[in-house]
């Protein structure tokens, strides 16, 4: 069973590849964080593994050992992974999968190896893992996960058959957490909204409520920083970029939030207020708006939304964000008309 919430298009290409016998010995899944890239990495390793006619069955000996991180074929690279600090994925770490790729598969039927977080793999572990790719031993898989695609190298990509993830509707996701999880509407409808089309994250705010606490200590910050002087926003800006160093994920998250609200200002602003993401805050914004011109919002965002790309880019994530941070617009005091 698969059942990837909402990547219908994605679970079709990977079934009709393992239903003609025609998989690819490397594949490249693409796309936003959360959004269910590792699950079905994890779902393709079980098929190629899976004792069942219909794989994969989850119930075998081979898909449950795999489910569990516990098969010797199924290697699983990646920061979230590893039980070391260390942020990227290095030379040795491939090395040492290169090796085991030209060992007989020692249980299953196929090595799988999972590189999580690919673009994070250092430029020497990622030429040696192309010289792998390049010439691929047989009975072997490699699945090469990313969310920042454009910082994988060129070459890297050319080697993998990509399959494209996309952000799971809003739609989709209440009605996951209502029917599989019991969560109830209100909750639910809240939930799909803050998530942004990242549905393992809705997810994991049910058995983690840290993950919600942190959003909301975030927006106050940054709602803060409206009012704030300058070297209040370059002290975050250094914050942001200390965390881009150690979680860019978790960084880029921030700054996901902060376009939102930057978002929102300008519905409430110029459009209709019925599509909030964060209709929470819609008395702090609705204390905002009359501050800021539409042209200087628009304009902030495309600011939001170009820092993102040169982050993903590997730009200095110091400098980008203390220009950032520069960029914002200047309040007018409660009354007056903003400048344009
Ligand atoms: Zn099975």
């Amino acid at each position: 069973m698969w059942e990837i919430e909402g990547q219908n298009n994605a679970v079709r290409q990977l079934i009709a590849s393992l239903e003609s016998d025609r998989l690819s010995h490397a594949y490249l899944l693409v796309g936003p964080p959360k959004v269910g890239k590792f699950t079905t990495a994890i779902k393709l390793a079980q098929s190629v593994n899976c004792l069942r006619e219909k794989y994969p069955c989850e119930s075998c000996k081979q898909c449950e050992r795999i489910a569990l991180g516990q098969h010797p074929d199924v290697r699983i690279l990646g920061f979230q992974h590893k039980s070391d600090s260390k942020e990227e994925t290095g030379i040795d770490e491939i090395r040492d999968i290169e090796h085991q790729a030209f060992l007989q598969p020692y249980e299953g039927k196929c090595r799988v190896f999972i590189v999580d977080d690919a673009e994070r793999m250092t430029v020497e572990a990622s030429n040696a893992l192309l010289k792998t790719l390049e010439d691929p031993p047989p009975q072997c898989l490699f699945i090469l996960i990313s969310s920042a695609e454009e910082s994988l190298l060129p070459t890297i990509k050319s080697r993998c058959s990509k399959i494209q993830f996309a952000a799971v509707s809003e739609h989709i996701i209440q009605s996951f957490l209502i029917d599989r999880h019991r969560v109830d509407e209100n909750h639910a409808a809240k939930l799909a909204r803050l998530s942004r089309g990242r549905i393992g994250w809705a997810i994991d705010t049910l058995t983690n409520s840290v993950i919600l606490e942190q959003r909301d200590t975030e927006v106050t910050r940054l709602l803060s920083l409206m009012d704030g002087t300058l070297e209040q926003r370059f002290y975050a800006a250094a914050d942001v970029a200390n965390l881009f160093y150690n979680d860019r994920t978790q960084a880029k998250a921030i700054l996901d939030i902060w376009m939102e609200l930057w978002r929102d200002l300008l519905l409430m602003k110029e459009y209709s207020s019925d599509f909030l993401y964060n209709e929470d805050l819609r008395d702090s914004l609705n204390q905002q708006i009359g501050r800021y011109s539409s042209l200087q919002i628009t304009n902030y965002i495309k600011c939001i939304s170009n820092t993102i790309k040169s982050l993903d880019a590997n730009a200095n994530a110091r400098l980008a964000l203390e220009v950032l941070m520069f960029q914002m617009p200047n309040q007018k005091p409660q009354g007056s008309s903003p400048t344009v």
